[in-house]
């Protein structure tokens, strides 16, 4: 389910930079100074997925977080320091 949130977000993103009547790509300044509302919808997709990313658990043996390198106590499910979900190799072999 994050995944497809992810790729419609995606596509958003491409569909903003997109003139579907000329068929031209736009450039995130044009789109930026002639369709403001689209810009800003443009960064919030972008600030979404990057939370989303962090929400699909990345795997990780050592006590740092996959993503940032901090220490990561053992029994956090989320790295305190970037937000990064993570997967313990230990509790997945106990599933
Ligand atoms: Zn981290």
């Amino acid at each position: 389910m994050i995944e497809e949130a992810i790729s419609a977000l995606e596509f958003d993103r491409n569909m903003i930079l997109f003139n579907p009547n000329t068929g031209e790509n736009l450039t995130l300044d044009y789109v930026e100074a002639c369709n403001p509302m689209n810009y800003k919808l443009y960064i919030a997709d972008g600030i979404a997925i990057e939370a989303l990313k962090k929400q699909l658990p990345l795997e990780c043996n050592k006590s740092s977080c996959p993503r940032c390198g901090i220490y990561t106590p053992p029994s956090h499910v989320y790295c305190s320091h970037c937000g990064q979900r993570i997967l313990r190799l230990e509790d997945k072999v106990l599933r």
